[in-house]
């Protein structure tokens, strides 16, 4: 593997999408704190900057690459950096500028991808797969991403590209300062074995340690380590750790938006039997409810999930929970798909007892990306493509009037604030 130090060296085996598989991209701000503050206070550039640590007891968040120079690093306490570097310059962090700032970096990862998963303020995973047409090959992408990020923000991104998450996040760490690394699916292995086993996710101190004994200190040392034999060292994680080190790592780049669950429920002032009008209503309005905030925020729900709450109290003002999910075989953001599956999951947890709160969660969210419906069937593409047409006005007519005036009230029934969580 050849190594770029900056946006201009590329590897001859990157910008080949080919055979690729997954495209992933880490990027990673350069000592992000502490670049902020040069960037802010232009007199700090070129100085040792430590962010954090403004009294003794705390610890270094962020230091420069100047400070570095001294040994400084981030999680070291501000006694042991003021020794190492009594030149330094401790400024106090200002986590809002930070998080401004990340909103900007989030906007530019978001422009280049659907699929972004952050890691912190600072850093995400890319998934570029599939975006050769418009952004051109992994390589080029990156070193355009790397371009927008400082354009926008005057700050430095390094970036690595591999066609796994594990290898992709060593190589914008072994690319920084202002770096870029990209390497292809058939120079991965090459690229892991020479590196020290402890690069691998998951090996802390303790693993390492058994791995030094068993004489294993190089990725490649594991990889070719008999799995049988890594399971008697190690149990379950030897072998999983030997997937990683030979560049197997299936973790697929999770976006904030499908991690999210959307969620609508009510507790009813009587208790209502479960074949009651009113559930029915309650449940409708639910559906309803949900689909609505599914296309607001363009995306499909493959899980439906009903969750009723029983009467029968237990003691302590706690109820039983009875929770029901369906998978449905298209995605949908359309109430009335939603209010299907919550029949069939009504008919399924049904029982005697009454109700006293009933709700509706969809989640596994997939991006609603209209090209994808109906490939195989244009009969039912044409129906979906009516029902979209219906939901949008109706959409627009509860924006105006208000949510009721197209979901027939809610006798009965209060409705609860609705929930958006993350996962
Ligand atoms: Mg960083």
């Amino acid at each position: 593997m050849a190594r770029a130090k900056s946006n201009d060296h590329a590897m001859p085996e990157a910008g080949a999408p080919a055979g690729w598989g997954r495209v992933i991209a880490h990027a990673d701000m350069d000592a992000f704190y502490a670049s902020v503050e040069m960037l802010d206070r232009p007199e700090l550039r070129g100085r040792p900057v430590i962010v954090g640590g403004a009294s003794n007891r705390g610890v270094v968040s962020s230091a420069s690459y100047e400070a570095r120079r001294f040994g400084v690093r981030s999680a070291m306490p501000t006694v042991e950096a003021r020794r190492l570097c009594p030149e330094g310059i401790f400024v106090p962090g200002r986590m809002d500028r930070y998080a401004d700032i990340s909103r900007t970096i989030r906007e530019v990862f978001a422009s280049f991808s659907p699929i972004v998963e952050p890691l912190s303020l600072d850093e995400a995973f890319l998934d570029l797969t599939g975006t050769e047409r418009l952004l051109g090959p992994p390589l080029e992408a990156a070193r355009a991403l790397k371009r927008r990020v400082l354009e926008r923000t005057g700050l430095v991104v390094s970036v690595g590209v591999a066609p796994v998450k594990m290898a992709a996040k060593i190589l914008s760490d072994l690319s920084k300062p202002d770096g870029l690394l990209a390497i292809g699916p058939e120079h991965l292995r090459a690229f892991l074995d020479p590196l020290p086993v402890e690069r691998l996710w998951g090996v802390g101190r303790v693993t390492l340690e058994r791995m030094h004994r068993a004489g294993v200190r190089l990725i490649g040392d594991l990889a070719r380590r008999d799995a049988g034999a890594l399971r008697a060292l190690f149990g379950g994680f030897g072998p999983h750790l030997r997937e990683l080190a030979l560049g197997r790592d299936p973790r697929p780049v999770v976006a904030d938006w499908q991690r999210k669950s959307y969620g609508e429920e009510s507790t009813f002032a009587r208790d209502l039997k479960p074949e009651s009008e009113e559930l029915g209503r309650a449940l409708l309005a639910h559906a309803e409810a949900l689909g609505r905030r599914l296309r607001a925020d363009r995306v499909h729900a493959r899980t439906i999930t009903l969750k009723l709450k029983l009467a029968r109290p237990l003691g302590g003002g706690r109820y039983p929970l009875v929770t029901r999910s369906l998978s449905l075989d298209v995605p949908t953001d359309d109430g009335a798909a939603i209010m299907r599956a919550a029949r069939t999951l009504l008919a399924r947890a049904a029982r005697s007892e009454k109700i006293r709160l009933a709700g509706l969660q969809a989640h596994n969210l997939e991006r609603a990306d209209p090209r994808q419906l109906g490939l195989f069937d244009p009969a039912a593409a044409a129906a979906v493509a009516r029902n979209a047409r219906l939901n949008r006005a109706l959409d627009a007519v509860a924006r105006r009037f208000g949510d009721d005036a197209v979901t027939r009230g809610l006798a009965h029934a209060e409705r609860a604030a609705p929930t958006h969580r993350i996962k």
